[in-house]
């Protein structure tokens, strides 16, 4: 009986364990199964206005510019984002070897790896800021932070910008402000954009943000970090923005603002107070950690003094 009882018992254990089992399974799967079919599925492309695109992907800001004399791309993503970005321009219409200019906003690997297979495909021109240059021409080798661990194919870069620098292809113009900190030669890219009567000013910002392990004081590969940064903000913050667009989708909040499928409207984008507010994140981080620096400094020369005037114990 005892026997039976437990054989019964483990019987339906088994079964509704089973059964449980099995629609756990399959509620997993059909939760799952959508999310892994659409991350297959490449991120689509937008409009954001007049001849201004979006051709990244929901990280990856790349930008495309569409001008009668030929396209500017600025951002190729990763060196896997190239085949994407050339799906995304067929989607839009559009062919890669109409690129005739490539831009970066700052050359780490997830903005500019792709550069030098885009260069390859579309035989553009790659224009960098002066101070980039070098970090672009070596892969990132000589990024003061990442050094060799952030290496990308190195590109060539055939024109180099200066500060306020104007871009200019087919009637169009871009202007490239240095905004140096998060690389030495960290760019923004500000156009005005006529779309409907209207003209929009706007602004594909490199935020100053602080990557992880970065030493405002005494950084010896990059002296005067702290002054830059500092001067990125200031300069930011004198910056016109009607349209706000950075180097992540995130920063500016693509997908709070347009979602797959809506329609196109430039309006969508306009948002001087999330630059602002954005600007202004970063440079908070930016003053918390000199601080931080600046008292741990502080307390190891208070230590120092402690230890010359105390006898040893040991
Ligand atoms: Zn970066």
């Amino acid at each position: 009986m005892g026997e039976i009882g437990d054989v019964g018992q483990l019987t339906r254990r088994l079964f509704g364990s089973g059964t449980l089992f099995g629609m756990r399974r399959a509620l997993l799967l059909g939760f799952l199964l959508p999310l892994l079919l659409s991350a297959q599925k490449i991120f689509p492309p937008l409009r954001i206005a007049g001849n201004l695109y979006y051709v990244g992907d929901n990280d990856l800001a790349s930008y495309l510019v569409v001008t009668p004399k030929g396209d500017i791309l600025i951002n190729t993503g990763f060196e896997y984002s190239v085949p994407e970005i050339q799906s995304r321009l067929k989607t839009l219409g559009f062919h890669l070897k109409d690129i005739k200019i490539l831009l970066v906003t700052h050359a780490h690997s997830d903005h500019a790896a792709g550069e030098a297979r885009m260069k390859k495909l579309t035989g553009a021109k790659m224009f960098a800021m002066q101070e980039e240059v070098d970090l672009l021409q070596t892969g990132g080798k000589t990024d003061y932070l990442f050094g060799s661990s952030g290496w990308f194919p190195p590109v060539k870069v055939d024109r180099a910008l200066h500060d306020g620098e104007k871009i200019e292809l087919g009637g169009f113009a871009i202007t490239a402000y240095h905004h140096p900190g998060h690389t030495k030669g960290s760019a923004s890219y500000a156009m005005e954009i006529a779309d409907a009567g209207r003209t929009y000013r706007v602004l594909i910002a490199n935020l100053g943000n602080i990557n992880e392990g970065t030493a405002l004081l005494h950084n010896p590969k990059y002296p005067k970090i702290a002054q830059d940064y500092a001067r990125t903000f200031q300069a930011q913050k004198e910056l016109p923005c009607d349209i706000f667009l950075t180097s992540h989708a995130g920063q500016f909040g693509l997908l709070a603002k347009w979602r797959p499928g809506d329609a196109y409207d430039p309006d969508r984008f306009v948002d001087p107070a999330g630059y602002v507010r954005a600007v202004e994140r970063s440079e908070v981080r930016y003053l918390r950690q000199l601080q931080e620096e600046r008292d741990e400094e502080q307390a190891w020369k208070d230590h120092l003094k402690f230890k010359d005037v105390t006898p040893q114990k040991f």
